[in-house]
């Protein structure tokens, strides 16, 4: 049976004794001596009145099956009924009906109106009393024949049961209101999948039927068992909130709190914070209650009222109806929590999907690491994310992208490898990292971390078991990651590691496409990629940039003697001697069979021939397997030169006046370095229909 039942149960079993009993008495008023009436059969009252008892005491047995709330509610209203019409009849006339009257206005208008009601009716009946005496001529003459005692009888008679009426109905009428609040409370909940607006719509509900000048919720957070304030609160300035929620978890506080089982009254001194803007000095006054929230079987947080000072204190009523409705608050506000974490899960599956997805179509690993800290920003709203990747050369952890961290860190930290990946808990663990207080957290000892980080998450980034760097997350609120957020970055570095590869296997395909696999050099093909975008830059920066082609002498003769394999070996040391001895900023290109080219940016031709010259004699001291079977007895390059912007203004140009430089070395008897001059005649100006040499001495260009 439900706590309400039970109330209004207790008040109408009380109600009908009341009314057993004074029917009771008012028929034996005659034996008292005071007249009411002529025509009352005795044996038929007696017999009413001990059979309704009866009935009645079984009712009470039977509880529910025999009260106006039970099964057969209609069979008691109509035995009610017959009853009282018996009464009338055994009582005999009008009056007594007038009296059956009386007893029951107050009590309707109490049911309607609540207690002022009641009593408004009261007053109202005994005016309306008042009136009937004056006017019945029969009645004042009763009234005089019995000296009044008569009428002083009835008016407190009437006043009596008005007064009674209406206590026990301003009684109901509270539980009708607490029955309101209790609905309102449940309707709030289905309707409000929103933790706040949930709140907001409960403390509302709370403070008006309790009348409490301020509410507020104190929720366990889920991480850390932390206390924390749930906004919106009621009646509280932003500086009282804040000042409590400093408060809560000082142990004090927070044994305080735990101690409290269902409602307590109390005052402001029970915790230090709850006294607020108003101090409360005195302290014996209950003007704060405090009520424990029980979800699951366990405590998820507690509820604060407060009543002002000229307000009244709590009473045991308002400590009942309390206890009353925490069960159905906690389960309320933790199905919103539950709700929510729902929709959470939902919105961090759908957007690894997403992740996937868009990681899946991206080859630049600038951008997956730009894309990998957006989702991460997005998903776990860390202060600060850091993209680390592994240098396969030196082993080391090297900083690739980040965001939050401050100047100073970026500066001190960032700027160098991490850490070795041997010493890298995550990537000597299986499982990723989480530290909810990096402080107390003794397992990796090689991290440096922001000041003022109090929660870590790093997950391994990799493909299977091939590693490719860290995921590091770091927040400065203690608890900021929990394990579900750590299977879900695990699941994201996974998901990077297979980008990164697909990554890396692009760069590599890209790189084969454009590399002369000889040589190792760049091909042809990425010349005619870059040669235009190069004079531009050149151009707009008006800086020089100079062509330097280079040919093999005799090596037809080369391979004809020593076969294609010892040619393809000279080829191979031709290109590591071009390596060894150009900038970093000079591209080197296999242009042909046995021909070079190197591109060099801001060299203007006098320096491109110096450098030029160097090569030429680093290749004739270089000894070549067999060179001495050379028509010269020596392995030996020649060279032609032309510059940007004196000689040509297009790459095609350029070269070509780069080639024609070369024909004159070759015609002035090899081995040497010309630099392009308008002086040489422009015999074989078309590449790839010329032949070097109508002397027969040259072969074609392959
Ligand atoms: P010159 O001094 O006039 O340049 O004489 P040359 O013999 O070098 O004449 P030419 O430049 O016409 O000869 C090109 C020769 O280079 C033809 C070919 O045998 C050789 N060659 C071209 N590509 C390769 C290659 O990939 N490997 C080898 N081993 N030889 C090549
Ligand atoms: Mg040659
Ligand atoms: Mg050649």
């Amino acid at each position: 049976m439900d706590w309400k039942d039970e109330n209004t149960f207790r008040y109408e079993f009380i109600l009908r004794l009341l009314f057993i009993a004074s029917v009771f008495i008012i028929v034996n008023l005659n034996w008292l001596g005071v007249y009411i009436g002529d025509e009352i059969n005795y044996p038929l009252v007696y017999g009413l009145t001990s059979g309704y008892l009866l009935l009645n005491l079984l009712w009470i047995l039977g509880r529910e099956k025999f009260s106006y709330q039970g099964d057969y509610w209609y069979i008691v209203v109509a035995i009610d009924f017959t009853i009282t019409f018996a009464y009338i009849f055994a009582t005999g006339g009008a009056e007594s009906n007038l009296f059956l009257m009386l007893g029951i206005v107050p009590m309707i208008a109490g049911v309607y109106f609540g207690l002022k009601g009641a009593v408004v009716a009261g007053v109202a009946e005994i005016a309306a009393f008042t009136f009937v005496v004056l006017l019945d001529k029969v009645l004042i003459k009763q009234v005089e024949a019995t000296n009044y005692s008569h009428l002083v009888i009835r008016y407190v008679y009437i006043a009596g049961s008005a007064l009674f009426d209406a206590v026990i109905t301003g009684l109901m009428a509270k539980d009708r209101d607490r029955l309101e609040v209790l609905y309102k409370i449940s309707q709030s909940n289905s309707s409000i999948p929103i933790l706040s607006r949930l709140v907001e719509s409960i403390l509302g509900l709370l403070s008006d039927h309790l009348r409490a000048s301020k509410v507020l919720l104190i929720l366990y957070e889920e991480q850390s068992d932390d206390l924390r304030i749930q906004e919106p609160a009621i009646g509280l300035s932003a500086v009282e909130i804040a000042t409590i929620n400093d408060q809560l978890n000082s142990e004090e506080a927070y044994e305080k709190l735990l101690s409290v089982d269902k409602s307590m009254r109390t005052n402001a001194n029970f915790l230090p914070g709850l006294a607020g803007e108003q101090a409360s000095s005195k302290k014996s006054r209950l003007d704060v209650m405090i009520t424990s929230l029980r979800a699951r079987e366990r405590k998820i947080g507690y509820i604060v009222l407060w009543r002002r000072e000229d307000q009244k204190e709590f009473t045991r009523r308002d400590e009942r109806f309390m206890n009353l409705v925490s069960d159905h608050i906690a389960v309320y506000i933790e199905n919103t929590l539950l709700y929510k974490k729902s929709e959470e899960n939902v919105a961090q599956l759908s957007s690894l999907i997403r992740v996937v997805d868009a990681i899946g179509s991206l080859s630049k690993l600038d951008d997956i690491y730009t894309l990998a800290l957006d989702v991460v920003r997005g998903l776990f709203a860390p202060d600060m994310a850091l993209i680390n990747v592994v240098n396969r050369k030196t082993g080391l952890l090297e900083p690739v992208k980040s965001f939050g961290f401050s100047e100073y860190y970026q500066l001190h930290n960032l700027g160098r490898p991490f850490e070795r990946i041997l010493d890298c808990f995550v990537l000597t663990h299986d499982r990723g990292f989480l530290s909810p207080d990096i402080d107390k957290d003794k397992r990796c000892p090689n991290l440096r971390v922001e000041e003022g980080v109090k929660s870590v998450l790093c997950t391994a980034i990799k493909s299977g078991k091939e590693v490719y760097g860290i995921l590091h997350l770091a927040s400065r609120y203690p608890g900021a990651f929990n394990e579900q957020d750590l299977t879900l970055a695990n699941a994201i570095g996974e998901q990077l590691g297979i980008a990164l590869e697909r990554a890396e296997l692009f760069n590599e395909i890209n790189r084969l496409a454009i590399t002369d696999s000889l040589t190792g050099l760049y091909n042809r093909r990425y010349l005619n990629n870059i040669l235009e975008d190069e004079i531009k830059r050149s151009s707009r920066y008006n800086h020089p940039l100079s062509f330097v082609m280079i040919d093999i002498d005799h090596f037809k003769f080369y391979n004809d003697r020593n076969g294609h394999p010892m040619g393809d070996q000279v080829l191979r040391d031709l290109a590591k001697i071009l390596k060894e001895n150009t900038r970093e900023v000079d591209v080197l290109f296999r242009y042909g069979g046995e021909e070079f080219l190197i591109l060099v940016p801001e060299a203007n031709k006098d320096e491109a021939v110096v450098m030029a010259e160097r090569i030429r004699s680093m290749v004739k001291e270089f000894r070549f397997p067999m060179e001495e079977d050379q028509p010269e007895g020596d392995l030996t390059i020649s060279i032609g030169v032309a510059s940007y912007p004196e000689d040509g203004a297009s790459g095609e140009l350029l070269i070509e006046m780069a080639d024609r430089a070369l024909y004159q070395a070759k015609r002035m008897g090899r081995d040497s370095v010309i630099p392009y001059s308008v002086r040489y005649p422009d015999e074989h100006n078309i590449r790839g229909s010329a032949k070097w040499g109508s002397d027969g001495k040259h072969g074609q260009y392959s």
